[in-house]
């Protein structure tokens, strides 16, 4: 297939964009490298810079490059806190760039669509783990510009056909031997105790640690980046035949923040120090996804769930690259 990869610079969407080339699709990756790297898009992969809150890069995007089978929209404002004290560029720009680019998609008859949405839609959940049909209360201006993409798909899956797969990732993490995480500011956890083990920071801070969980500390479920990618593949491939979708994308597992940092000193044998500072505004205790239907339905079965491959896996990245793809 021919697939777009909006955001294809990024970290979840470069490392999708490299197993896409390696599955033997045809990528362009269109990226604006706010946050994005030119040198995580793959080779093979066609490279456009633009942004989708510009129209006619949009427009051009697609009369350069026609006969696009499928599209991956990673590109997007992703953070929380930011969006609470920005909350237009998430609720104006995260969704003028959704629209920009859903508005060219059904103008050149794009039939399949996947979205990156948030475990930020469920502030108040119901069961844990979360289920994919489980109340859509978002968390914060980020949570709600997915909430209105993944609006924006029904309708335009009624009235245009348009097949797509909201994907509500829970925490990414992890990386892999050619790419990796790297934003600036870093506001991850897991990259910034591995930047505390390389010596860039004295110490982790914990956001609050009387949170009603075991060790008081939040749980948040990990999910592998190229596990991620895989369900993106998955969805890509399968939604024209099961029709369009909606994943909650995680292990199925919690861990605490206190339990990252340990497995942390454990793969890379520094002590990693901590202080214990003030809880974040906007923080759920405990965050953990049932992904039964994506499992079920497509098969998709994680192939790094443990923590300590996960944070092993990064921790290769961060060593190999410790200034990110600065060098
Ligand atoms: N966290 C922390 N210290 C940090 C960064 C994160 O204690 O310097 C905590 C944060 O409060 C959350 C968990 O680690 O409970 C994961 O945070 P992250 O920002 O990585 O992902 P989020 O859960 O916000 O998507």
């Amino acid at each position: 297939m021919k697939v777009l990869v909006t955001g294809g610079a990024g970290y979840i969407g470069s490392i999708t964009a490299a197993e896409l080339v390696q599955a033997g699709h045809a990528v362009v990756v269109f990226d604006n490298l706010y946050q994005g790297h030119r040198a995580a898009v793959h080779p093979d992969a066609a490279f456009i810079e633009g942004d989708l809150r510009d129209t006619d890069a949009v427009k051009r995007l697609f009369q350069e490059h026609k006969g696009i089978d499928g599209i991956m929209h990673f590109a997007s404002f992703t953070l929380v806190g930011e969006s609470m004290e920005q909350p237009l560029m998430y609720l104006r720009d995260n969704v003028i760039a959704g629209s920009n680019l859903l508005e060219q998609a059904a103008a050149h008859n794009v039939g399949r669509f996947i979205l990156s949405s948030t475990a930020n839609l469920f502030d108040d959940p119901q069961t844990m783990p979360i289920e994919p049909d489980d109340r859509i209360v978002p968390g914060s201006p980020y949570g709600e510009s997915k909430f209105f993409l993944e609006r924006l798909l029904h309708w335009f899956e009624r009235i245009y056909g348009m097949r797509y797969a909201c994907l509500r990732y829970f925490n990414a993490a992890g990386d892999t031997a050619n790419r990796g995480e790297d934003h600036d500011p870093e506001t991850h956890l897991i990259p910034i105790v591995l930047q505390v083990a390389l010596g860039q920071r004295d110490k982790v801070i914990i956001f609050g640690d009387d949170y009603p969980t075991n060790d008081g500390t939040c749980v948040r479920d990990y999910v592998h980046v190229v596990d991620l990618a895989q369900a993106h593949m998955l969805a890509l491939e399968n939604i024209q035949d099961i029709g369009s979708r909606k994943y909650n994308l995680g292990n199925g597992n919690g861990f605490s923040v206190l339990e990252v940092i340990n497995a942390a000193r454990k793969v890379t044998g520094h002590a990693i120090p901590l202080e214990v500072g003030p809880r974040r505004p906007g923080d759920p205790a405990v965050l953990i996804a049932s992904s039964t239907n994506i499992r079920e339905e497509l098969g998709w079965e994680p192939r790094y769930p443990d923590l300590e491959q996960i944070v092993s896996s990064a921790w290769e990245w961060h060593s190999a690259h410790p200034h990110g793809y600065a060098k």
